[in-house]
């Protein structure tokens, strides 16, 4: 078997990926399905740790094949059982991920980062404020999931099972889309964790060229558009993308994805004090969104010690929630979790210090 400069990462391609990589150095098919099985079905991530592999073969994988996960530097748990990881990458760059069990519902998500960092630079952001590092690249992505599911599990790898993936951590999934559909696809498929697509869920700051892109590449994954503002003058105040892609254009794409895909899209809205929470957003807002099949999901903003952001007042949040539900919209308040943590939309963030872990 000759060396090669270029090894494959087990974690970052498909099991056909794999099976045909390997045949080109003669390695049968039927290692592959093992090497996924010990992958994704039992958290064993050492090729060594996999015990029906024979020494030699061992050997030789070892020159053609890798399986790089992510170095644990801190993890801290909440009350309500979030828990937040921070992650140190191969090249020494650091992400966050969030585990969030919702144990009435039998729904266990996880929420993870698909940037270092992020270019959008929304004002209400933590993710944004060192600017973009780089695009995770696909092992990256999945290796948060495996590991989690791993740190989760009791006796059983699978036991609790993760059931749901959010792409909400750190970066915008629009401008790393290949790498996210790719992991999507590895997490969705049976011989791996066998997540269902409508499990789960890109949430973009109004990528339309990736809404558009979205709506023909996969039409089951779930949509979440980061709306924030009602009108394009607070918004592009805002999220400067909102210069490239104003509403009009954003609210078409929206339109156009539904058409194409039959699925409801959520709105988040961010809901910051003297900021986008008046009675007269809230009017401007139903008026944007009233003909479009969507849910909207009000979020209260989460506080960045460095951006002068507050919350408004409960009833102020339920006021505006209210003019939404009397034009028969969808909404719901987001309820805060782990918030001793600081493991909310927003607050994921790579420096080290800032993590208070
Ligand atoms: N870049 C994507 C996904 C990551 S951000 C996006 O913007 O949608 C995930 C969500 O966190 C977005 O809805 C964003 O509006 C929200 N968010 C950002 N900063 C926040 C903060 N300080 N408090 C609450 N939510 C925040
Ligand atoms: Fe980037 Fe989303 Fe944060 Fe905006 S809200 S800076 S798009 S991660």
């Amino acid at each position: 078997m000759s060396k090669t400069s270029k090894k494959i990462d087990l974690l970052g391609n498909t099991l056909e990926e794999i099976k045909n990589y390997f045949n080109q150095y003669e390695v049968k098919s039927y290692r592959a399905e093992q090497i996924f099985n010990w992958i994704y079905k039992n958290g064993v991530f050492n090729l060594n740790n996999m015990q029906n592999m024979p020494d030699s073969l061992l050997e030789d994988l070892a020159e053609i094949a890798q399986i790089e996960t992510l170095e644990l530097l801190g993890k801290s748990k909440a009350e309500d059982g979030t828990i937040k990881y921070l992650w140190k990458l191969s090249d020494g760059e650091k992400i966050e991920s969030v585990y969030l069990p919702y144990e009435k519902e039998g729904r266990h998500s996880v929420c993870i980062s698909t940037q270092v960092g992020c270019n959008i630079g929304c004002s209400f952001c933590a993710t944004g404020l060192d600017g973009l590092k780089r695009d995770l690249e696909v092992s990256e992505i999945l290796a948060q999931v495996v590991q989690i599911q791993k740190d989760i599990s009791e006796d059983d790898f699978l036991t609790p099972s993760i059931t749901n993936v959010v792409f909400m951590g750190m970066g915008e999934p629009m401008n790393n889309l290949d790498n996210v559909l790719d992991s999507v696809n590895i997490l969705n498929s049976k011989s791996a964790l066998n997540i269902g697509m409508r499990k789960m869920t890109i949430s973009t700051a109004g990528v339309v060229s990736g809404i558009k892109e979205l709506a023909v590449r996969n039409k089951q994954i779930g949509l979440a558009v980061s709306l924030n503002a009602p009108n394009d003058s607070l918004r592009s105040k805002i999220m400067p993308i909102n210069d490239k892609y104003p509403l009009e254009k954003l609210i078409d794409s929206v339109k156009e994805y539904i058409e194409i895909t039959n699925r409801r899209v959520t709105f988040e809205y961010v809901m910051m004090k003297g900021v986008n929470d008046t009675p007269e957003h809230a009017y401007q807002l139903r008026r944007l969104i009233s003909d479009i099949l969507c849910h909207i999901n009000l979020i209260p903003v989460n506080p960045v010690s460095e951006l002068d952001i507050y919350r408004p007042s409960q009833n102020a949040i339920e006021k505006f929630k209210k003019v939404l539900v009397e034009a028969d919209i969808d909404t719901t308040i987001r309820k805060e979790r782990g918030v001793e943590i600081e493991a909310a939309c927003g607050q994921l963030k790579r420096e080290g210090e800032k993590n208070g872990i």
